[in-house]
């Protein structure tokens, strides 16, 4: 199909965007990669009068370092961030996590920052964020703010990103030499997760030191897998040991049900797959 006819502004400064969405308000949309949006507008599930791209804004791409963190401009695409060395130093789950993000078509137009205010539980980003510790840092035009990924997504296509701000960057704290693994199970290639563990693991002459364990597709927001990550805490990184504490996966998620699986199948999937990335990441 095609969209309803929209106006359209490619501003070049956050400032204008910021103009532009206060001008326009609940008739306008933000666009970043469009491999989220377009497709929402082709369908006519949305129909904005203004679309504003936010691919002109040179201040919201890149990857440095500050300090102890990794900063991510939220306009940095999914392609860059995944062959970025500090990214993989300092953040090598979200490296792992983009390997398996849809195909290299989507991979160079989409964006981390579109990608993460879409808030698709089935995305691959969220869960990765979330298990890293990550802070997004949200602009309007009053100034910034600051939320960490664990207040960050609300719900189903919600996250605390306002109607009048825009997502500008993803912090994370840099978890370097720690060890990450992205577990996706799918039916076919380049589809979206049925469910996805993201595990990274700092270890200690074989023990685990600290784990970090978060679920894709296993409720309406990306979720951490808390009871797997203290049961794995001290533990030798063997077989045995992270087979006990990934039978604690699913404690407290709520997995959907649809023609992918129910939400059993999920459950157990996610044991199954959190064993399997929490062995990778611990090099087990
Ligand atoms: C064929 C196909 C397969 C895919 N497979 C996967 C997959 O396997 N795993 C996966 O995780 N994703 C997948 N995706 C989605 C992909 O990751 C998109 O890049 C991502 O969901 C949206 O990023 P974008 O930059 O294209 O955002 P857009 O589509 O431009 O925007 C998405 C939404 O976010 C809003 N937005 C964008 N940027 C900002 C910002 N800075 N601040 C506030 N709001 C903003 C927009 O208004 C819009 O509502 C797939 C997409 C396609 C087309």
């Amino acid at each position: 199909m095609i969209p309803a006819s929209f106006d359209y502004v490619a501003p070049g400064t956050l400032e204008e965007a910021l103009g532009a969405l206060a001008e326009h308000g609940d008739d306008a949309k933000l666009i970043a990669g469009g491999q989220s949006l377009l497709p929402v507008l082709r369908m006519r599930l949305n129909a904005p009068e203004m679309v504003i791209d936010l691919g002109r804004i040179d201040a919201l791409r890149g990857i440095r370092e500050e300090g102890d963190d990794l900063v991510i401009g939220a306009m940095t695409t999914h392609a860059d961030v995944g062959r970025d060395p500090l990214v993989a130093e300092h953040a090598a789950l979200l490296s792992r996590a983009i390997e398996h993000l849809a195909d290299a078509q989507v991979r160079h137009r989409g964006t981390i920052g579109g990608a993460l205010a879409h808030a698709d539980p089935a995305g691959d980003l969220g869960a990765p964020v979330l298990a890293l510790d990550a802070s997004l840092v949200i602009a309007g035009r009053d100034g910034t703010r600051t939320v960490s990924a664990a207040d960050f997504f609300e719900d189903v296509f919600t996250t605390a990103v306002g109607d009048d701000e825009i997502l500008t960057e993803v912090r994370i704290p840099k978890h370097t030499g720690w060890g990450a693994h992205y577990e996706k199970f799918v039916r076919v290639s380049h589809q979206w997760s049925i469910v996805a563990v993201a595990a990274t693991i700092r270890s200690d002459g074989g023990t685990i030191a600290e784990a970090a364990v978060g679920l894709t597709n296993m409720g309406s927001t990306p979720l951490r897998a808390r009871a797997v990550e203290q049961a794995l805490v001290g533990q030798p990184a063997n077989e045995d040991a992270v087979r006990r504490a990934a039978e604690a996966a699913a404690d407290g998620t709520n997995p959907p049900t649809d023609l992918n699986g129910d939400a059993d199948y999920r459950r157990h999937l996610a044991t199954v797959l959190t064993r399997r990335a929490v062995l990778a990441a611990a090099g087990g």
